[in-house]
């Protein structure tokens, strides 16, 4: 019998929707009270997930989504901390697709394509 290996799907708290849960970014609220990114989305706790994306990061933040989701008050720092962990996932995206940037050598050309 083949195994369907079925991807846990997850809902952002800012535009509600539905996406792969390694497509989204878990925010969690620890055991000790704390509210933290969560990369891994292994830490154990109460967990919110947001798309990766500015627009869904500030509207989960700022209008109170994550703080609703969880339960608690997010800290104002915690904008910039999902900003950071989205962009570090972009960045290993468009790794995976080979690199953006063309180095041009020093008063040289650059290479043709
Ligand atoms: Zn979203």
């Amino acid at each position: 019998m083949p195994k369907i290996r079925k991807t846990p799907a997850r809902m952002c708290v800012a535009c509600k929707q539905m996406r792969p849960k390694r497509e989204l970014v878990r925010v969690v609220r620890t055991l000790a009270g704390e509210v933290t990114v969560d990369p891994t989305g292994k830490v154990s706790g109460r967990g919110a997930y947001v798309c990766p994306t500015v627009s869904c990061i500030e509207t989960g933040v700022r209008e109170g989504r994550l703080q609703h989701a969880l339960e608690v008050t997010v800290p104002d720092v915690l904008e910039g901390d999902l900003r950071r962990v989205a962009e570090a996932a972009a960045a290993v995206r468009a790794g995976a697709e080979g690199p953006r940037v063309i180095r041009i050598p020093a008063g040289g050309r650059p290479p043709r394509a």
